[in-house]
């Protein structure tokens, strides 16, 4: 996996794009480079290629524009996933989307969440790329990445937190805190606390149920 790295030229987009070849022998951004070379490029029109197999190899140098989306290359970047002869569901792979799903949210965790990501075919009369980007990449319809959810451990933590205040949340704070994800030490002493709480809290209870037979046998009620 990349580490990406802001250009010092100004983004506002990412476009997508399919290599339109689902043959292994063209898996590889420098069969790509070879192509574009011949049509007269400079470089390779992209910037990024998704191999089958996940990998995500350099193209274009990125402080360049790509020459990728005609009259639409200037401040923006190009990634390629490799396939998509054969239309729509293509032979793309899982490991290209989660690959492609986290150079995305690198690019716009980059940008502070204000880039737009693109399929080539909004801006061209061509199917390009041919899988459902929107639906891999969960886009707003103006392109925004959405917000992600928050990873299963940190809701976690949060959802143990607040059952802590109720004298709940032992085992969620224990396993947090063995997870490592909790270091702050009014959880250490929330954690050492609460187990307290909760048995306060369950005799507590259980007095009121034992009082409110007695007085209900008292009274004459059972
Ligand atoms: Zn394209």
């Amino acid at each position: 996996m990349i580490e990406f790295r802001k250009p010092s030229r100004p983004v506002t987009r990412v476009f997508l794009h399919c290599s339109a070849s689902d043959h292994r022998h063209h898996d590889d951004v420098a069969v790509l480079r070879d192509w574009h070379l011949k049509r007269g490029f400079e470089d390779v029109g992209y910037h990024f290629l998704i191999t089958f197999d996940g990998r995500v190899q350099t193209g274009r140098a990125l402080e360049r524009h790509p020459a990728a989306q005609a009259g639409h290359n200037t401040g923006t970047i190009a990634i390629c996933l490799s396939g998509g002869q054969n239309g729509q569901g293509g032979a793309f792979t899982p490991a290209q989307f989660d690959a492609l799903r986290d150079l995305c949210a690198q690019i716009n965790a980059a940008y502070a969440g204000k880039v737009t990501f693109h399929g080539h075919q909004e801006v061209a009369n061509r199917a390009c790329p041919v899988f459902d980007y929107r639906r891999e990449l969960g886009l707003s319809a103006q392109g925004y990445l959405r917000a992600p959810r928050p990873s299963l451990s940190r809701s976690r933590t949060l959802g143990g937190t607040r059952m802590a205040a109720a004298g709940l949340a032992t085992v969620s704070l224990h396993e947090a805190v063995a997870l490592g994800e909790v270091a702050s030490p009014v959880l250490s002493i929330a954690m050492q606390t609460v187990p307290l709480i909760a048995v306060s809290l369950i005799a507590v209870g259980l007095a009121v149920v034992v009082w409110a037979r007695m007085d209900d046998h008292a009274r004459g009620l059972r």
